[in-house]
């Protein structure tokens, strides 16, 4: 399992992304639908302080300190600085809770900062928040996660695997390597349509989709299907699109309303998923 994702727009929005134990949002039902594996959550990462998108936080915070499980753990909070929705709702439940039995470490954070994640085998993780359009006065964050990996330079390709050991034992490894970086996810979090060049080549892009029809949209703060799709056709390398965030007016009309637009995709290889806005959603 990579993904576990609830999300209705208005409502409740929270996407676990299993391979970095993070958390994308933590709208109402988290600690109801997890359980205790909110010990697996290593961090939550909010995009903007929007009741829909923090109010399961108290209770993610308070499962933790009573749930079983090993209370070792810190729990890191990485959130857009100076949003202050956010920082009066942590203040109050830090305030509510003053001797929890772990560690609860705050972090705001600036756009284009390169958050660490994590390092294994030969590549290394981290999160670059940048900043997204969506209500006047909110301050609201899309992120990136970036891998770095090592891979042969160009020159030693063609050589057998003898060559490349002896390469090596004369040189070092790093003779032979070189760094290369890739966008393994890009979350558009509350957001008007994300622009190309921000998901150009990111391998999953999970984009919030309000609204299926543009017609139903009266302010310019959420995305519409159709700009979305617009969008991903003037990028490259997406090789898989999941769209949360939809309208519950939709619930029974995603096939129907979507199939015309998802058509217009069909010579690309790309993976479409609809979070429905009514069921969890587990890839
Ligand atoms: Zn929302
Ligand atoms: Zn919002």
């Amino acid at each position: 399992m990579e993904f576990k994702i609830y999300s209705k727009a208005l409502y409740s929005t929270w996407i676990l992304y299993r391979p970095e134990r993070l958390l994308f949002d933590v709208g109402e039902s988290i600690s109801s639908v997890l359980g205790n594996s909110v010990y697996a959550i290593k961090d939550v990462v909010l995009t903007h302080g929007h009741v829909d998108h923090i109010a399961g936080l108290w209770g993610l915070i308070n499962t933790r300190n009573v749930a079983m499980g090993d209370r070792k753990k810190p729990l890191r909070i990485i959130f857009p600085r100076g949003n202050r929705a956010i920082q009066a709702y942590l203040d109050f439940i830090i305030g509510m809770n003053p001797r929890l039995r772990y560690e609860v470490i705050l972090n705001p954070v600036d756009p284009n900062e390169e958050i660490f994640l994590r390092t294994a085998g030969n590549f290394k993780r981290w999160l670059v928040p940048f900043r997204v359009r969506h209500t006047p006065g909110e301050i609201s964050y899309g992120y990136h996660i970036i891998e770095e990996r090592k891979k042969l330079k160009a020159e030693f390709r063609s050589l057998d695997s003898n060559a490349i050991v002896e390469l090596v034992k004369k040189h070092g490894r790093e003779y032979i390597t070189e760094n290369f970086t890739k966008k393994v996810l890009t979350i558009s979090g509350d957001s008007y349509a994300l622009p190309p060049e921000i998901i150009d080549n990111s391998e999953t892009l999970l984009h919030e989709c309000t609204f299926l029809d543009g017609r139903d949209r009266k302010n310019q703060n959420h995305s519409t299907l159709e700009e979305i799709i617009e969008n991903v056709k003037a990028s490259n390398g997406i090789k898989r699109l999941i769209l949360y965030h939809i309208s519950g007016r939709y619930t029974t009309r995603i096939k129907r309303l979507s199939k015309d637009l998802i058509d217009k995709l069909e010579d690309r290889e790309l993976e479409i998923h609809f979070v429905h806005p009514e069921k969890l959603f587990v890839l």
